[in-house]
């Protein structure tokens, strides 16, 4: 009954009994696991490896309770996935489990059954080097929680995800994953290279995801990161596809998923997600992954630190990657393009991401299906009327640069040919009133100037709220907000933080916090809402982020508002230094609400189009 308890917190469902199972061919430094499963593993779970395999003599500890070969004397020195002891024990408890094993040096393999709790001696058996572990009937010793099973089809494809995270961490493994409940799925070995994570990587999650990835590798206070994210153009309406890993193990992280949001937050739409793999390493002792029995949760010793390394990685890598737009997007462009091509086929939904157009579909109303003669002509619905109503005052106020000059409109003289070699290119001509026309060496690219000037705006701003002080406004009256304790203690932690953000506060008695002067970019805002926001920010990650988040909000919308419209006739040389500010300028790839503000065709492409290859 113990056991079963145990089997509670262990095994929620077929996948635990799969990643459990796995952890432990992976420990016993397997190079091959192959995984069979039927009924969404409630019929049968066999997982076969060609790791150390397991001693005769101790088949009968294998299962018994607390018993691991795993752990030196310290508990804070984990370096194998499992350490607990209680799996086998636990599945053995609740489904019918046998183990058959043969080691490097044994002359032959032995087999132990237990079901239900019921252990079978051992007997011999054959077998290759290795261990096969076979479960059936899970839950028959326990239907209370057979009940709470999705079905099979539910249950396989979490089986999946198991093991494509877990895979992910492991590229020098071969995995394969079959049976009658599944289509079969097959991750040949690669190697424990950049190079080769990255190809496992794609094994998993696509081909294209490469394509669209930078990568990650920083290092500070002894803790290293490295991985990759996507670029801001490529993303997910869930995060579901952000893995994250600590010294090699799969974690759901509240931290490490808080990071990323906060690295993409002003590269994103709200509702948008980055995809990631990150892999965290760290001294063992400063991470405790004895938290919870399933052991996907760890408690950093500084997690402010951990939070650290990873919006600052992330962001500066961002910010080297410039201005890339997503490629998957511009092959589906060059589609709509060819002339009597089948029906336009968005590639994001099929392999689930979604890429510009359907962003620019959502947001404008552009639907290439319908209009694929015309691309090009898509306006802004948030732009307002196309007319030359745009606001010299009102933009005066924005300029980021030399915009303002004026000579003759871009056109036939053949462009200078340093500018060919740029990112950007050369700008031949502004078309629709809102598209810059430019060249390049190889390429053809369409510049949306209202996305990109807005995108430009906005990082002038950002920088100037984050060089200097931000300049706050005094309330007529300080306004009290009653907190629990710790709540008031943490926010006068971080009191002068808050105060270079322009929220001034400090300690009013027990339980209770007076503001006197909050941002005077927020406006008339809700000071209660705002400060018990960052009291749970700070007790839940131990930083500000909240009130920074908001501020880049309100840059957005600023920026938003002050930028070039589409509508408004650029000079020639206007339009070249909206390029080259574009390519000096990091993440201005995409515009504040994640589009991208260009895109580009490859000549080579073109040619293809016109039948010319
Ligand atoms: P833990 O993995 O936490 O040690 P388990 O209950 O999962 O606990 O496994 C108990 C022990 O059985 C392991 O410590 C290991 O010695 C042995 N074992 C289990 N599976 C394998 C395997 N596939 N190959 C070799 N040894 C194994
Ligand atoms: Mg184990």
């Amino acid at each position: 009954m113990i056991n079963q308890i145990a089997a509670g917190e262990v095994i929620e469902r077929p996948a635990s009994v799969v990643k459990e199972l796995v952890e432990n061919a992976l420990d016993a430094g397997a190079s091959r696991v192959e995984i069979v499963t039927a009924g969404g593993g409630l019929n049968l779970i066999r997982v076969t490896d060609d790791g150390s395999g397991i001693p005769e003599p101790e088949l009968a500890l294998a299962i018994a309770r607390h018993c691991t070969s795993k752990l030196s004397d310290d508990i804070l020195d984990i370096r194998s996935l499992g350490f607990r002891g209680e799996a086998l024990p636990s599945i053995g408890s609740v489904a019918r489990l046998s183990i058959r094993s043969r080691t490097a040096t044994g002359d032959s393999a032995a087999e132990i059954g237990i079901e239900g709790g019921r252990v079978s001696a051992v007997k011999p058996a054959a077998a290759n080097r290795g261990t096969t572990v076979e479960v059936r009937d899970l839950f028959f010793a326990t239907p209370a929680r057979l009940k709470f099973m999705k079905g099979e089809r539910a249950e396989s494809s979490a089986t999946s995800d198991v093991v494509k995270r877990i895979a992910i961490a492991f590229p020098a493994v071969r995995f394969t994953l079959a049976g009658p409940d599944r289509s079969t799925l097959e991750l040949p070995a690669t190697d424990d290279t950049a190079e080769g994570r990255l190809a496992r990587v794609a094994q998993v999650m696509g081909k294209d995801f490469p394509d669209n990835a930078i990568a990650i590798d920083a290092m500070r206070d002894g803790v290293h990161l490295a991985g990759h994210v996507s670029i801001p153009s490529y993303t997910r309406a869930n995060a579901l596809q952000q893995y994250a890993y600590v010294n090699g193990r799969p974690v759901r992280d509240k931290l490490i998923a808080g990071a990323i949001r906060g690295a993409f937050a002003d590269v994103l739409p709200r509702d948008r997600h980055a995809v990631t793999v990150l892999f965290l390493s760290l001294d063992p002792a400063t991470v405790d992954v004895n938290v919870h029995p399933a052991k996907a949760d760890v408690r950093f010793r500084d997690p402010g630190l951990v939070r650290g390394l990873i919006v600052g990685a992330i962001r500066e890598a961002l910010a080297g990657a410039g201005i890339r737009a997503a490629t998957t997007g511009a092959a589906g462009m060059m589609a709509a393009f060819r002339p009597g091509a089948a029906p336009y086929s968005h590639p994001g939904p099929a392999n689930g991401h979604r890429s510009y157009e359907a962003a620019y579909r959502a947001s404008s109303g552009f639907d290439p299906l319908r209009s694929a003669q015309r691309p090009l002509d898509m306006g802004y619905g948030e732009a307002g009327p196309r007319a030359n109503g745009f606001a010299e005052n009102e933009q005066a106020a924005f300029d980021t640069g030399p915009l303002a000059s004026a000579d003759a409109r871009a056109g036939t003289a053949e462009p200078a040919e340093a500018l060919l070699g740029m990112v950007l290119g050369a700008a031949r001509a502004q078309v629709h009133e809102n598209y810059i026309v430019a060249q390049t060496r190889d390429s053809l690219v369409i510049v949306d100037q209202h996305a990109a000037h807005e995108r430009l705006v906005y990082e002038a701003l950002k920088n100037a709220l984050h060089a200097r002080a931000v300049p706050s406004q005094m309330l007529l009256l300080p306004e009290i907000v009653d907190l629990p304790e710790e709540d008031a203690e943490r926010l006068a932690m971080h009191s002068q933080t808050l105060a270079q953000f322009g929220l001034g506060l400090e300690r009013f008695g027990p339980g209770a916090v007076a503001v006197r002067e909050t941002p005077s970019m927020l406006g008339e805002t809700d000071v209660q809402q705002l400060v018990r926001d960052l009291a749970d920010e700070i007790a839940d990650n131990d930083t500000v982020e909240t009130l920074k988040e908001r501020l880049d909000k309100i840059a957005a919308t600023m920026a938003c508002h002050g930028s070039v419209r589409s509508g408004r006739l650029l000079k020639a040389e206007e339009m070249n230094a909206l390029l080259r500010q574009m390519e000096a300028t990091p993440g201005s790839g995409t515009c504040n609400h994640g589009r991208p503000t260009y895109i580009e065709l490859k000549l080579a492409d073109i040619e293809r189009l016109f039948g010319r290859r």
